[in-house]
């Protein structure tokens, strides 16, 4: 990405250097810095920094560099790095530079390295020495180094101070005042903890000069209504904003009544955050002008930077290079602005005339159109909003960020996403998973993404699509993923309004038979239950209920019910502990009139300990008045129904074991693993498939049962190979790049002689020539239930494991599931009973059960797999046969590729700039 401040662009790049890994992260003053690996031109940069220096600024000696000597030598630490056993990460902020971590491998074989870090004065404290340590570490790891040494004057508390913020194993010795520090820089759970926390801390900052800005320019500001910046304007000083609004105007001396300036750079003061209003082609110079100005923030409306006469994503792309390298964040472009109800803050940022009641749900679009639609029908369901963000095309803040924000928002309880991509779908479900913890996250996910072209060539991988893993990937954070717009809203009204259901089972109640049948049948065809009442439950319902009335469940008042009649029904029904959630199926009748019912259903819910929702059919429609403490309302009895079973999966979510300590390592042999891995890659720099006898030693190295595979390069071979395995024996053909073997005629079953062995063979040999590649000789496996368990990984999507039964029928019925790692503990099972064609492993139809518990653990150790060897990037066990006594791999098709370069995509990194 060429921006004129960026000194690596200019220059040609050394040789080796490692581009992948230049990024933008986040201080914890929420400022964005540039790192990136060092170059010999920074050699000056490096000086001036050395220049700035004070002794008790620099920890340990920088390849070279050390406290008192001259710009020069500094210079020179740019030049002694290799990329490999001596490495230097630097920290650029406006061009200048303003931090250096450099590490100095002990040796060529040795697993430790001397470190030492250099921050400039102005920058201490900032957060900017951990992330370099993070970034230094993350980088020694991928070149096997996982120690780090260092010197630090025991003075440099700071230093120490760092070290000890990264939560890894550590020990110090103090050594005549200097402590000698070694760390182990393998990452533990706290380290990737800690490294979030940071992450979070720094996003919380960078948001609020967003959503709590203390002073607003708004540029393009123009006289008259109707123009965007104008409105924007008039909405800040109607909603009464609590900071400062500057509107920016080359000739006008006032807007709407506020002095007005001409330019950013004429601004009293030092703005956190600027709308940008104005036509495409003056964006660019604006954000120049901002960043200049030392503007924190900037939230572009404007829209189309096709009209520049350049392509939109590369006006884009100039408008982030400006952004990063200044340290400031954008929103949008093509966005319709952001919106804090915060009493505190009072900011209307948009041009919408969007004026939405305070409340505590968070709104996210990524349409603008859509976007208005929410916020305006919450607004009709008297749904509060804490924060509005338009977010446009998610050029720099995307939703991961505000869902950092709205973690630790007093004022936001649910968040709920309208998405049309994920940046980085992997970082994203990381977050919404310790979001989800405590504040829910309802997502609708529209824009079905094309399946990527990965040339798929396991069942697994052609069935992986980006669509299946990002809903598997989602289900796993606990988002809750809904398909419609207006399941969006009832969902949190729900989660707004009321506790988390203990369970499904719901009772029904209402004044007319059709509506609660309707409800009853969304109910159980949903998910749910709607279970009978307990005899003592329904004895006190008699005593209230007129005799006509239904007392099982659905509980009929009839239209003799008024309201308190509803209020004592309601009572008992809660109090009941088959009971876990209420639905309210509440037609406006003489004797119940649609307001006294909300009223009794607030005043029930406000109490109750499960959740109370109400449908109620006719009448006035609810008062848009904030609805807080009232009974959470959803329109009709079915859309209840659906929004009850999403609030239920959440909860059953929350309420999922804690994954256990006990990694299944048992018969994982690391070192076989990785001589196979490694001489693979050796082989084939780009890795491919393994020959079928390859991929069956690999995954027994890797603790799976795999059903015996023995090569022969003959057919004599193969005969007497078969001999030493015992007839009846299977051929096939050895080679990982036949796609389905069977289909070619390279599958041959039940070869009960030597001779027949030959035979097929040269049939084999003569029908696919070179390309059989050999051949593989099994033993018969036994009969049994026929179960594919498959692994693929995708480089932004991760690894995502599935699932089916039943042979061939599993492709013609699409009948599998998929889940991504880790699996919670359970999952795996859960996975399985929810395929259809599952009753065929306890025995279906007087066939005998099977071992189901081994196929359980099949799919969990292939999860487990994704993590531990991330080489392996495409498997198929297919078949698995699961008989009585266990389950066996008959048919293995394993894909290995080299670990990707550069910082993992969970690393405490902004978007990429690319
Ligand atoms: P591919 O999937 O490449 O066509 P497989 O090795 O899966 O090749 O073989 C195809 C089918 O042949 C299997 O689904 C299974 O039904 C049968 N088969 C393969 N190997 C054996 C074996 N060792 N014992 C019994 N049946 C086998
Ligand atoms: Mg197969």
């Amino acid at each position: 990405m060429p921006t004129s401040s960026d000194p690596a662009q200019k220059n040609p790049q050394p040789p080796g250097y490692p581009s992948s890994w230049e990024f933008d992260g986040l201080l914890t003053t929420g400022e964005a810095v540039h790192v990136r690996p060092v170059e010999p031109a920074d050699a000056g940069l490096l000086s001036a920094l050395q220049a700035n220096l004070t002794p008790d600024t620099i920890h340990g000696h920088c390849l070279g560099i050390h406290a008192g000597m001259s710009p020069g030598d500094a210079s020179q630490a740019a030049g002694v790095v290799d990329y490999r056993s001596r490495m230097a990460f630097v920290a650029v902020v406006s061009e200048e530079l303003v931090a250096l971590a450099t590490y100095d491998r002990l040796g060529p074989r040795q697993r430790a390295a001397e470190v030492a870090f250099v921050v400039a004065s102005t920058y201490q404290h900032h957060g900017l020495g951990t992330l370099l340590f993070e970034s230094l570490a993350e980088y020694a790891r991928s070149m096997g180094i996982d120690r780090f040494l260092a010197d630090v004057p025991a003075e440099n508390t700071d230093m120490l101070k760092v070290f000890g913020a990264t939560c890894l194993h550590s020990t110090q010795v103090d050594n005549a005042g200097t402590v000698r520090v070694e760390i182990d820089i393998r990452p533990t759970p706290q380290y990737r903890a800690s490294c979030d926390e940071r992450e979070a801390t720094a996003e919380v900052a960078s948001i609020t000069s967003i959503l709590r800005p203390r002073s607003i320019a708004v540029v393009g500001a123009g006289r008259h209504r109707g123009g965007l910046g104008h409105e924007l304007v008039r909405s800040l000083l109607a909603g009464d904003f609590s900071g400062t609004v500057y509107p920016v105007n080359p000739s006008a001396r006032a807007i709407c009544g506020v002095p007005a300036f001409p330019a950013l750079s004429s601004l009293p003061e030092q703005i956190d955050l600027a709308f940008v209003a104005i036509p495409a082609t003056g964006v660019p110079e604006v954000l120049k002008e901002a960043a200049s100005s030392k503007v924190r923030a900037v939230t572009v409306i404007t829209a189309g930077f096709a009209e520049t006469g350049r392509s939109g994503a590369e006006v884009e792309a100039e408008l982030l290079g400006i952004a990063r390298s200044h340290g400031m964040r954008i929103v949008g472009p093509n966005c319709l602005g952001v919106v804090n109800t915060d009493p505190e803050v009072r900011m209307k940022g948009t041009f919408t005339g969007l004026d939405p009641l305070p409340g505590r749900l968070a709104l996210v679009s990524q349409s603008g159109a859509v976007g208005i639609v929410l916020a305006e029908q919450a607004s009709a369901a008297g749904l509060g909003l804490s924060n509005f963000v338009s977010v446009g095309n998610k050029l720099d803040v995307s939703s991961n960020d505000l869902l950092c924000f709205f973690e630790r928002d007093e004022r936001t309880s649910v968040v709920a996403l309208y998405l049309e991509s994920l940046g980085n779908p992997r970082k994203f479900a990381r977050i919404a998973r310790r979001v989800g913890e405590h504040k829910p996250i309802v997502a609708l996910r529209a824009g079905r993404t094309a399946a990527g072209a990965r040339g798929a060539r396991s069942h697994t991988a052609a069935a992986a699509t980006p669509e299946v893993t990002v809903s598997a990937l989602l289900r796993g954070a606990g988002v809750i993923k809904v398909d419609r717009l207006e399941e969006l809203l009832d969902v949190s009204a729900i989660l707004l309004a009321s506790p988390l259901p203990a369970g499904r089972r719901v009772a029904l109640v209402g004044n007319s038979g059709g509506p609660l049948i309707l409800a009853a049948d969304a109910c159980e065809g949903g998910g749910l239950l709607v279970p009978e009442l307990a005899e003592a439950t329904k004895a006190a319902l008699k005593e209230v209920l007129v005799p006509a009335a239904a007392m099982g469940n659905p509980i009929d008042m009839t239209a003799d019910g008024t309201a308190a009649t509803l209020e004592k029904v309601l009572e008992t029904v809660l109090d009941e502990d088959a009971v876990d959630a209420v639905i309210i199926v509440v037609t406006e009748l003489v004797a119940l009139s649609a307001a006294d019912a909300r009223t009794t259903a607030a005043r029930v819910a406000q109490h109750a300990a499960k959740p109370v929702v109400a449908c109620i059919l006719g009448g006035a429609a609810p008062s848009t008045t904030n609805n807080a403490g009232t009974a959470a309302e959803v329109p009709t009895p079915e859309r209840a129904a659906a929004a009850l079973d999403h609030v239920c999966r959440y909860a059953e979510w929350r309420r999922r074991p804690l994954p256990s300590k006990k990694e299944p390592g048992e018969r994982f042999e690391g070192s076989a693993v990785r001589e196979i891995v490694t001489a693979k890659l050796q082989a084939s720099e780009a890795g491919g498939w393994l020959e079928l006898d390859e991929a069956a030693r690999l995954l027994e190295a890797c603790g799976l049962p795999v059903l015996t595979t023995k090569a022969a390069t003959s057919a004599e071979q193969a005969a007497s190979v078969a001999a030493s395995l015992g007839f009846p024996v299977v051929l096939k053909a050895r080679s990982g790049e036949v796609v389905h073997k069977s289909e070619v005629g390279g599958v041959v079953v039940g070869l009960d002689s030597s001779e027949a062995v030959r035979t097929a063979f040269e049939t084999m040999s003569t029908r696919l020539g070179a390309e059989m590649g050999g051949a593989v000789i099994q033993p018969m496996a036994p009969p049994g239930v026929e179960a594919i368990v498959g692994l693929a990984s995708d480089p932004d999507f991760g690894p995502v494991v599935m699932v089916g039964l039943g042979g061939v029928l599993t492709d013609l019925l699409g009948d599998r599931v998929f889940a991504v790692p880790p699996l919670d503990p359970g999952a795996a099972d859960a996975m399985i009973a929810s395929l259809r064609a599952a009753p065929l492993l306890s025995g279906y139809r007087g066939s005998q059960p099977v071992d189901r518990g081994a196929l359980v653990e099949i799919l969990d150790r292939v999860a487990w797999l994704a993590e531990q060897v991330p080489e392996l990037i495409e498997l198929d066990l297919n078949p698995i046969v699961v008989s009585a006594t266990g389950a066996l791999a008959v048919d293995c098709k394993a894909r290995l590729a080299p670990r990707p370069v550069g910082p993992g995509p969970l690393f405490r990194a902004l978007r990429s700039r690319g």
